[in-house]
């Protein structure tokens, strides 16, 4: 099936979507994004995703094109347009296409930013990974240093994926200083005698929306939490792992660089999260 998407204001076959060459997405990686998903034709956390959006946005001086409602209509209006029911919708935004490439950023009252929604279906609440779990490696973090904004310079984690896929593995743990920043892709997370175990908030992750309902269902189920760092050799010692993110809500880690985690299979606290936040999240779907 053809897909609708969205571009600069206009809802079109993803086969007539274009978008400039000058556009600083393209040649800078100078945009922001999210991905929210979709449960049975609802956004899940759409608050969660577009505040971080506006901070993404406002944290690089970029002006949206669109105003929140607006955007919230326009998601709406693509699950409809494309018949959705589970997968999510990629946002992005750009800093626009001045018509030429240059450092500077150009006024935004001359060059509006530039808009690009689409459709993904994907299965998020029956995965087999929650059966199976993941194998994950590390490998150092060598991205930049505000990782608290999600850009879609993505280059490095795409090449962190492709070596632990080299090594038969699903995704990287990055490494800084010592400690595991996050996944490629999600945040990152220990069980230790009951106590889940997950980097605090900094410029150093993404400060995931996941995350931050994962927690707050987690102390609300009285369940330990510490916010802190923690290493390769610690989290390979754990009872538990797990990462999370918007499309693969919590995932078990069941090995970290060839060392078997617990029992090697997925741990109860992270089928207990996973189960807690599908059905809360399913709840307040909007
Ligand atoms: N960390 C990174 C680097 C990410 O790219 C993502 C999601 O794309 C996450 C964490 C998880 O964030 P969320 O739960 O908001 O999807």
């Amino acid at each position: 099936m053809t897909r609708t998407v969205y571009v600069n204001g206009e809802y079109l076959p993803e086969t007539e979507a274009k978008v400039s060459i000058f556009d600083r997405g393209f040649l800078m990686a100078d945009a922001v994004y999210e991905v929210t998903s979709v449960i049975g034709g609802k956004l899940v956390d759409f608050e969660g995703h577009v505040t971080r959006l506006q901070r993404s946005m406002s944290e690089l001086e970029m002006v949206s094109p669109v105003t929140m409602d607006e955007l919230l209509a326009i998601h709406r209006e693509l699950i409809a347009k494309n018949d959705l029911n589970e997968g999510g919708i990629y946002l992005q935004i750009t800093r626009g296409a001045p018509g030429d490439r240059d450092f500077a950023w150009p006024d935004p009252d001359e060059v509006p930013a530039g808009i690009v929604l689409f459709t993904f279906n994907k299965p998020l609440v029956d995965s087999k990974v929650m059966d199976e779990g993941i194998k994950v490696i590390s490998i150092p973090d060598e991205r930049w240093s505000r990782r608290d904004i999600k850009t879609t310079q993505l280059l490095y984690p795409s090449y962190a994926k492709m070596q632990a896929k080299k090594k038969g593995c699903a995704d990287a743990w990055l490494v800084e200083d010592g400690f595991v920043t996050e996944g490629t892709a999600n945040n990152a997370y220990i069980v230790k005698d009951g106590t889940i175990i997950t980097r605090q908030l900094s410029n150093d992750i993404l400060h995931g929306i996941t995350r931050a309902a994962i927690l707050r269902f987690a102390r609300e189920a009285q369940m330990q939490v510490e916010e802190r760092p923690f290493t390769i050799e610690e989290a390979q010692g754990a009872d538990e792992a797990f990462v999370t993110s918007a499309t693969g809500f919590a995932q078990p880690v069941i090995e970290i660089d060839g060392a078997t985690i617990g029992t090697g299979v997925p741990g109860d606290i992270s089928k207990r999260l996973r189960e807690i936040y599908t059905e809360e999240m399913i709840k307040a779907a909007i």
